[in-house]
């Protein structure tokens, strides 16, 4: 019946008018700035880029796939790829952005970027404070306004970055582990090939 869900809905604005003159919890709002919620964990705004260690540069994840500008739907990812290489978390020599922008004016926070990276290299940051009266360069944040430390992955979202570094730390033992093998098993051909070689007396 409709009165009875009016009836209902009335109930509880009126529960928590008066609550909220008891228990802070029913307050329906805040004194934004001064108070700020505690977000959830899966809050989520604008991509940003992880980097390990204390370097940026040299910590960056981002490897300049560009399978994150691919797949972001509205396009808002512009990346230019590295002349050059430096070293992954597993030692590999991989390119880098040298450019890497994205425009928030267009991003629609959809999180596709993070879900097709294969690096754990993007992921969503939970600042939400970014207006600007500078509607087009004040909205295209460059790579170093994106790269954050791993840190601050770790504070916004403390489960997934820890799954994330189990990840990279499992993929890293693997390529040791093969790195190791591939070593023994030349040394051993190497070994085997010396002892098939006639002597020269
Ligand atoms: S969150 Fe979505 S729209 Fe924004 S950059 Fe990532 S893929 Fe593009
Ligand atoms: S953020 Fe990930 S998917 Fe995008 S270019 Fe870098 S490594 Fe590739």
């Amino acid at each position: 019946m409709l009165g009875e869900q009016i009836i209902k809905g009335l109930a509880v604005t009126a529960r928590n008018f008066l609550g909220s003159y008891v228990s802070e919890e029913r307050l329906p709002t805040i004194q934004y700035p001064e108070e700020r919620q505690v977000l959830p964990e899966a809050a989520r705004q604008f991509p940003f880029l992880v980097y390990d260690g204390d370097d940026p540069e040299k910590g960056l994840r981002c490897v300049a796939c560009q399978i994150c500008e691919k797949e972001c739907p509205p396009k808002c990812i512009y990346i230019v790829k590295s002349k050059d290489k430096k070293p992954d978390y597993k030692g590999q020599m991989q390119f880098y952005p040298a450019i890497f922008d994205i425009d928030i004016s267009v991003c629609m926070s959809c999180q596709i970027c993070v879900e097709v990276c294969p690096f754990e290299a993007i992921k969503m940051d939970t600042e939400f404070e970014l207006s600007t009266s500078d509607r087009f360069d004040g909205l295209l944040l460059h790579k170093q306004q994106l790269a954050k430390p791993n840190a601050h992955y770790h504070k916004i979202h403390p489960r997934d970055a820890a799954e994330s570094d189990a990840v990279l730390a499992a993929e890293k033992a693997k390529a040791a582990a093969k790195a190791k093998a591939d070593a023994e098993a030349k040394a051993k051909a190497a070994a085997a090939a010396a002892a098939a070689k006639p002597s020269a007396a």
